[in-house]
């Protein structure tokens, strides 16, 4: 199959080439969209047949549910029961956004959808040519990450394309992703609101407009082996580039030190800005000044991709503390370090 690239620049007034990718994902195929969070795998959402195109294009485990993106709260209520208050509250405050909620499926949202769960992802994504397409093809469009299962995610229409080529009938280049990371994923359907997956919208701002929040063990540490989370895809090794990756928390003057006492001419860094010039023997990729959360969201994935076309065996990498995005940008990093992490003394 030809990967067709979709280029839409700015302002976003190409009509004609919105309806065309809309009218592909009508007919069952599988697109390439930009998000503000990261690129998405489009499908139409209702159709089994274009789902199951998704699952085999990124390798992905059948019982790994997707997201599927409307272009408002006013869709709820077609495909999810029983929503509760705090679902249009939170809709009201962070929609569109990088907020996905968990609420009862309706018959409507096939199964392959939903990974065989009775529930449902939703998220409303905060990209003009995102919500233009799924406007424009009338459907929610169920879209994983688009990248290859397990690897790190697409922020930009070059990772789509390293993962997807040929896979896939298209590619719409919306430019850099703006928040970098998935988004924060809350299960609505206990009386607690439960936090089953740290994104761009943090969770300090989901407590304050719907209280306490139930962190699910799965955000922090390794599911062990027969355990299973609520979201599926935390189970899974994930984000790995291929040279293995060690996490060094703690205080970043003294991660930056123990990250200096091991590294040999092999050996790759992540780190934050401050420390960049500390490694002139190593290959480095920056994640952000240690201060900006927001730019080292935007920076992780790509850093992490990026050794995969150099020749280091291994990979050190500072971690933010996890206040506000941090719990996003961390939870990223240790899973792509399979929960390898250290302490910096
Ligand atoms: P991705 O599309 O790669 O961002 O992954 C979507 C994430 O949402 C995965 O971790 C899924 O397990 C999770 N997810 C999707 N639907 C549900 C659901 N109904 N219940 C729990 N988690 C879900
Ligand atoms: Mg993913």
């Amino acid at each position: 199959m030809k990967t067709k690239l979709f280029s839409i620049p700015q302002p976003w007034g190409h009509e004609q080439e919105i309806l065309e990718v809309a009218e592909l994902l009508r007919e069952g195929a599988l697109v390439g969209i930009p998000t503000e969070t990261v690129y998405g795998l489009g499908a139409n959402a209702l159709n089994p047949d274009a789902v199951r195109h998704i699952y085999e294009a990124k390798g992905r485990p059948s019982n790994n549910p997707l997201i599927i993106h409307v272009p408002s709260a006013d869709w709820l209520s077609t495909y999810c029961a029983d929503v509760p208050e705090t679902a249009y509250r939170l809709a009201e405050q962070f929609w569109p956004g990088p907020l996905t909620m968990i609420l009862k499926a309706k018959p409507i949202v096939p199964r392959r959808t939903t990974g065989g769960l009775d529930t449902v992802a939703v998220r409303c994504p905060a990209h003009p040519v995102a919500l233009a397409i799924i406007r424009a093809a009338g459907v929610p469009i169920a879209a994983p990450s688009a990248n290859t299962s397990g690897r790190p995610s697409c922020t930009t229409a070059r990772h789509v394309l390293e993962d997807m080529d040929g896979k896939i009938e298209g590619i719409v280049d919306g430019g850099d992703c703006s928040v970098g990371v998935e988004s924060t994923i809350i299960d609505l359907t206990e009386p607690v609101p439960r936090l089953l997956r740290p994104g761009g919208m943090p969770l300090e701002a989901l407590e304050q407009v719907i209280g306490p929040v139930t962190i699910d063990k799965a955000v922090t540490s390794e599911p062990k082996p027969g355990e299973h989370p609520k979201a599926p895809g935390m189970a899974y090794r994930h984000y790995a580039p291929h040279a293995p990756v060690t996490v060094v928390a703690g205080e970043p003057e003294r991660s930056a030190a123990y990250i200096q006492s091991r590294a040999t001419p092999d050996t790759g860094v992540i780190c934050f800005d401050e420390f960049a010039d500390r490694y002139p023997e190593q290959i480095v990729e920056k994640l952000g000044s240690m201060t900006d959360k927001a730019a080292q969201a935007h920076r992780v994935f790509d850093a992490l991709r990026a050794f995969d076309q150099t020749e280091v065996k291994e990979i050190y990498a500072q971690c933010p503390d996890p206040s506000g995005l941090g719990l996003a940008v961390g939870n990223r990093l240790k899973k792509a370090a399979g929960f390898h992490v250290v302490e910096a003394e």
